[in-house]
């Protein structure tokens, strides 16, 4: 942006040329992040606005019609409490991100055992996995593997991935994660430990991979709500791997599965 503006008369700046103020700012990176601010509250207003348009609908209708049919009652509740739920894992998943954006620069120091994080991630998903025929798979190193990190926010990330590795690989299919020490990861440079959660699903056409993890974005918004997903897990997967200095992957082919790594410095 360039501004210009007459000279004040009681300053005399020595100009030869008649005197004009010209102020030159970059504005672009701030406007940049205002639209994606916009965007993003628009966004959480349409995501909240669904689920809270079907329930409006819902009680009208209860309030008419259905006041005296219990087997729609019992039905339309039943639609009522899984949109209700649909809206408490939004604002879970919203208070999730701004609270990992705002701690994106500290560095957590405490030591922890990603063993153990693994197997607190795959215990919370194992029931999700057994309704729906998935089989989750543990290999690799087993016993402790030290890293530096947050255990609760390192045990968000792997749930989020096992679950969309449940979610979108297929009933009956399988989520493997498996644990690989690297010596010395070049990116990193340093020893670290790599995480692979790979399922069999049905893949990712190439062209989504870049904005994958950007919020709100889902290759299929039906299937995606469908799942009962908000479109927020890849983003807080990818603030909370790096704010632990680590560096996520995704590898995908469309029909034949996914593989996500995090790799995280080891100590
Ligand atoms: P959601 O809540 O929609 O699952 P995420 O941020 O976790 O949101 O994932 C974003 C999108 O990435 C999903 O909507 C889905 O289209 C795609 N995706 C994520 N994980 C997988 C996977 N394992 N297999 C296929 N597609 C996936």
């Amino acid at each position: 942006v360039v501004t210009t503006a007459p000279l004040p008369a009681d300053q005399d700046m020595n100009l030869p040329y008649g005197g004009a103020m010209v102020t030159i700012e970059d504005v672009t990176a701030l406007e940049d992040a205002e639209a994606m601010r916009r965007d993003f509250v628009a966004n959480v207003s349409h995501e909240l606005r669904t689920p809270l348009t079907a329930l409006m609908g819902f009680i009208e209708t209860l309030r008419g019609n259905a006041r005296d049919d219990p087997a729609a009652r019992d039905r339309f509740l039943g639609i009522m409490e899984r949109e209700a739920a649909r809206m408490n894992r939004l604002v879970g998943d919203l208070l999730s991100l701004s609270r990992v954006e705002a701690e994106e620069r500290r560095v957590p120091t405490t030591e922890v055992d990603l063993s153990a994080v693994l197997k607190g991630a795959m215990q919370t998903l194992a029931p999700t996995a057994e309704t729906r025929g998935v089989a989750l798979l543990r290999e690799g190193e087993t016993g402790r593997l030290p890293v530096r990190g947050d255990p609760d926010q390192l045990t968000q990330v792997f749930a989020n991935l096992i679950e969309n590795g449940i979610k979108y690989g297929g009933s009956g299919g399988e989520v493997r994660i498996t644990v690989t020490r690297v010596a010395h990861e070049p990116v990193l440079r340093g020893p670290a430990l790599r995480v692979e959660v790979a399922d069999k699903g049905e893949g990712i056409d190439e062209i989504h991979l870049p904005r994958l993890t950007e919020r709100f974005y889902r290759v299929d918004t039906h299937r995606s709500r469908e799942q009962g997903g908000t479109g927020l897990g890849l983003a807080i997967v990818k603030h909370i791997v790096s704010r632990h200095r680590g560096r996520l992957k995704i590898d995908s082919r469309k029909g034949e599965g996914s593989r996500f790594v995090i790799v995280l410095p080891a100590l």
